[in-house]
């Protein structure tokens, strides 16, 4: 959802510069749209460097396994247990770092790399996500928040593009810049979703590590590797939400550029 914004971008910017109403654009916006596209790009190549970092420091200690042995499911079973949380089921998913938590189906779905595996990749993950279903039981507020956007920013954001294009026209036709502004504010649900999952995707990786650490469960340096681990996960997600900022500068800039 959040990787399609520089599509977006892409395409009205070319739409920007072939539009009949540019030479009506002033230069201070201008530049600044401008500069707003290529921040999105330079964010999208920083993007592409975390998530392969992220794949590699997976790879590498999904290698590593830690005293006591215990496989990413165990690791979930025992950090619900351990939280009196005894409504999540653990269950097994396709796929490479695919685990998350399902509040609707109240389970805590593994990765295949993940579920079988007694590795301090598998138990971080797993610990994670077990992260996310602590916060459920406890009404953690981000969560919520984040829980009651979903509906709402799976509308908007497919149907904001074609707002602003349209409202773009009737900038143009008639000077007036309410539909611009109201798929502007589509927008801002998707920025917004993605600067309240920081708080829930960094608080649930400090209730897994302070848990991975309190029972036992992994010590010393492998506290360490699952730290490292789960901070590059959390740095995609910080990815993800400086573009959607740069993404709704950006239409913003430019809708004050169209202005007469
Ligand atoms: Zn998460």
């Amino acid at each position: 959802m959040l990787t399609t914004t520089p599509l977006y971008a892409l395409l009205l910017q070319v739409g920007y510069y072939t539009g009949t109403t540019s030479q009506h654009a002033s230069a201070g916006y201008s530049a600044a749209t401008m500069g707003m596209f290529f921040l999105i790009i330079l964010i999208g190549v920083v993007g592409f460097i975390v998530q392969a970092r992220l794949q590699s420091v997976f790879k590498k200690y999904s290698k590593v396994t830690f005293a006591g042995g215990m496989t990413g499911a165990e690791v979930a079973e025992k950090m619900l247990r351990d939280h009196n949380i005894h409504n999540v089921r653990v269950t097994h998913v396709a796929g490479q770092l695919t685990d998350h938590f399902n509040p609707q189906t109240m389970t805590v779905n593994l990765s295949d790399a993940v579920y079988s595996s007694n590795s301090v990749a598998a138990a971080a993950v797993a610990a994670h996500e077990c992260g996310h279903a602590v916060q459920h039981a406890e009404g953690y507020t981000p969560l919520v928040l984040r829980s009651r956007l979903v509906p709402i920013v799976n509308f908007s954001s497919q149907m904001a593009m074609w707002v602003i294009l349209i409202g773009l026209g009737i900038l143009a036709a008639t000077q007036n810049e309410v539909l611009c502004w109201i798929g502007v504010g589509m927008i801002a649900m998707s920025a917004l979703f993605s600067i309240v999952t920081l708080p829930v995707e960094y608080n649930a990786s400090a209730r897994a590590l302070a848990w991975l650490e309190s029972s036992g469960t992994i010590a010393g340096v492998q506290v360490t590797q699952a730290r490292e681990a789960l901070s590059w996960a959390a740095r995609t997600y910080l990815v993800a939400a400086l573009s959607a900022i740069a993404s709704l500068l950006y239409y913003v800039f430019m809708i004050l550029g169209r202005r007469e």
